[in-house]
């Protein structure tokens, strides 16, 4: 769609008031990094620059077991409360990331816990269903459990830095806006400073240090990053350009993961012990063993297993064995891959890498499945479920104000920089995250042919309505011919120098008139505000989208609506060029439309409307354009005509997209 600026009266341009400059807050150094899993969390530090590093408990472990207790009227975390959950299955909570940011309506999954009846907020009782009994229900949300979860591994980072000055934590790729938002929530009630969300597989993707691998000048890059944990499977393709990733695509399968691997072994062990009707004590013996037996065989080639209450002498239990049982779920991992390599539209010979992420990784198998459909050795140097951590800690360094190799923060555009356009629509000219210098420009056209000047409205942040960015600067463009609707080509260019400093020129093609300013676009903003702003955009990113569409459907249908008005004023009495009947549904079809512009606040009927009037008037569209051509080209030969048509459209196309040129390096 053509790009149009609206038309003002006023004359100087003018510059947003600087602020005073904050000073920032972040204590460079103390950030931490959190990987909050379903089945296990972790937190690493990398503070200024370092090699990032897990922190273990008190007793040397670096993983903490998602999972809260609620027993006896006690709130216990990790291993602890692990270890009392098959006597309080419905008091000790594991997995509640499935539950994060949703809906009792949304919950299709099997669990063991007693939900609230509220459907729109899900809270799990966790009274003791006989010591409680009679007594009100005792609820906690997925949320306030996450929480408890990062509260521990907050206070490992607080032993070991002195103090936090704030968190990254991981989120897979695929959450939604409620979800995210429900993760925040959790960071702030365990009395964290949450500088931002990362996606587990860019946070893998970091600890390898991809972002610094990148080809050519711009480090451009396609990844895969293969992520098998307990429970779930995630396969993200992600794109590096600019030193920044963009998540291509997800895929994977939310009910698949290690502890099928656990379940597939039980099963085949049970068979061989004769036991078709286990007991809950035979059951747990069976899958702790078959835990065990697999993750022992991931490094040796045999183990002997023996379940002493189920009644199986030792056995000898071969990986091959394991990898006959575990193959068709590895191959479903191995199809999900392939098919959101489909969706990325990426053929995996263009990948430049594939990175293993999550503790099932260590299967012998799956590596080799994984080699074998990527075509490629997959990265495995880091230990596949503490990357996520390494990488969350690596960018919560970033953020708090220290300076990497290679990473200097100073050197991207922190925030996106764009014009106001029709319908108070932002039309970003450069990118956040872009490097800078860069140098950008796009041409715009006029509205309507009474234009005369365009007023130039320059502004700062992600989100899509100009209203809700920062206001950077304001200047008038005059002295602009009159043209008709859409003719105009006003050219503006943004140019960010090396010390960050915007230079805005617009210029009208036609006659060369053109007006500049210069306005530095950082300027009072502290690195706390710039991520405010980044959050903000995320956390609008829908209800952001549904304004963008209504705000361009708006001005599309105004745009149509005024000219096929002015073609039937103009085109009076002249014989044969609009029927009455037709003319009558073409004012009928305006009429419409302006209907649905005076009540819709959804840009569907606007654009149903509006594609009415196209179609209506299309005939007639077509008539005066033919009669056109008749008075003008009188005596031309067909070939001319033809030609002359062609260019028509070329024309009509190259408006179509609107033209942005980044020249920047
Ligand atoms: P999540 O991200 O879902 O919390 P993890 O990445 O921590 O999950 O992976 C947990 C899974 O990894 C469990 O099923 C566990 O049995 C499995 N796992 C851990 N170590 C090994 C190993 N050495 N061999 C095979 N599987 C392992
Ligand atoms: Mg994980």
């Amino acid at each position: 769609m053509t790009q149009s600026i609206d038309i003002t009266g006023g004359g100087l341009f003018q510059i947003a008031e600087p602020e005073a400059p904050n000073p920032r807050r972040r204590a460079v150094g103390k950030a931490i990094g959190i990987d909050l899993g379903t089945t296990h969390s972790l937190v690493a530090i990398a503070p200024k620059g370092a090699e990032p590093q897990i922190l273990l408990d008190e007793d040397g472990r670096a993983l903490l077991p998602s999972v809260v207790s609620y027993a006896g009227g006690r709130t216990v975390v990790g291993r602890a409360a692990q270890a009392v959950a098959v006597e309080h299955p419905e008091q000790v909570l594991s997995s509640v990331k499935r539950f994060m940011g949703r809906g009792r309506a949304d919950i299709d999954f099997d669990h063991p816990y007693r939900l609230a009846p509220d459907t729109q907020v899900m809270r799990i009782d966790v009274s003791d269903p006989v010591a409680d009994a009679g007594q009100p229900p005792r609820y906690v949300s997925p949320v306030e459990v996450s929480a408890r979860i990062l509260e521990v591994l907050a206070e490992r980072g607080a032993r070991e830095l002195g103090e936090v000055s704030g968190a990254v934590i991981t989120v897979p790729a695929y959450f939604d806006d409620a979800q995210r938002q429900a993760t925040k929530d959790a960071g702030r009630i365990a009395g964290l400073e949450v500088y931002r969300l990362l996606a587990e597989p860019t946070a893998a993707a970091l600890a390898y240090g991809l972002d610094r691998q990148g080809r050519g000048e711009q480090g451009e890059g396609l990844f895969a990053v293969y992520d098998l944990g307990g429970g779930t499977f995630d396969i993200s393709i992600l794109r590096l350009r600019g030193g920044v990733f963009q998540v291509l695509a997800t895929g994977g399968d939310s009910a698949l993961g290690g502890d099928d691997f656990d379940r597939a072994l039980a099963a085949a062990l049970l068979e061989q012990a004769e036991l078709s009707n286990p007991s809950p004590a035979q059951l747990q013996e069976v899958m702790q063993v078959a835990r065990a037996a697999k993750e022992a065989l991931s490094e040796a080639e045999t183990v002997t297993v023996a379940l002493e209450r189920c009644g199986l002498a030792s056995t000898e239990l071969t990986r091959a064995q394991f990898d006959a049982l575990i193959g068709p779920l590895v191959k479903r991992t191995i199809r999900a891959s392939k098919a959101t390599l489909k969706d990325a539209a990426v053929d995996k010979r263009e990948l430049d890498g594939v990175v293993l992420v999550g503790g099932s990784t260590r299967v012998p198998l799956v590596r080799a499945l994984v080699e074998k459909a990527f075509g490629r050795e997959p990265l495995l140097d880091i230990d596949p479920d503490k990357v996520v951590a390494y990488g969350a800690a690596i960018q919560a360094d970033i953020l708090s104000g220290s300076e990497r190799e290679g990473v200097t923060l100073l050197d991207v555009v922190p925030l996106s920089l764009g014009l106001e356009t029709m319908g108070g629509i932002v039309e970003k000219i450069i990118p956040r995250n872009a490097t800078i210098p860069i140098s950008a420009r796009q041409v715009f056209t006029n509205y309507s042919e009474k234009q005369t000047g365009m007023s130039m409205h320059v502004v700062q942040g992600e989100r899509e309505l100009a209203d809700d960015c920062r206001s950077l600067a304001r200047f008038e463009l005059g002295g602009i011919p009159r043209l008709p609707p859409s003719m105009a080509r006003v050219e503006v260019s943004f140019e960010l120098d090396a010390d960050a400093l915007l230079t805005v020129t617009a210029r009208e093609l036609m006659t060369g008139v053109k007006q500049s300013i210069e306005v530095k676009p950082t300027y009072g903003l502290s690195a706390d505000e710039v991520d405010e702003l980044v959050m903000d955009s995320l956390d609008h990113a829908r209800e952001d989208f549904a304004a963008r569409n209504l705000a361009e459907a708006r001005v599309e249908i105004g745009r149509v609506v005024l000219a096929v008005q002015t073609a039937v004023d103009e085109v009076g009495g002249i014989e044969g060029l609009l029927a009455d009947d037709e003319r009558e549904a073409i004012l009928a079809a305006i009429a419409a439309c302006e209907a649905a512009m005076a009540e819709a606040d959804h840009a569907d009927p606007l654009n149903a409307a509006r594609e009415r009037l196209e179609q209506l008037s299309e005939p007639f569209a077509r008539r005066r354009m033919e009669r056109a051509l008749r008075s003008g080209m009188s005596g031309r030969s067909l070939a001319e005509i033809e030609s002359a048509l062609a260019e028509e459209e070329q024309l009509d196309q190259r408006r179509g997209a609107h033209s942005a040129e980044i020249i920047g390096d």
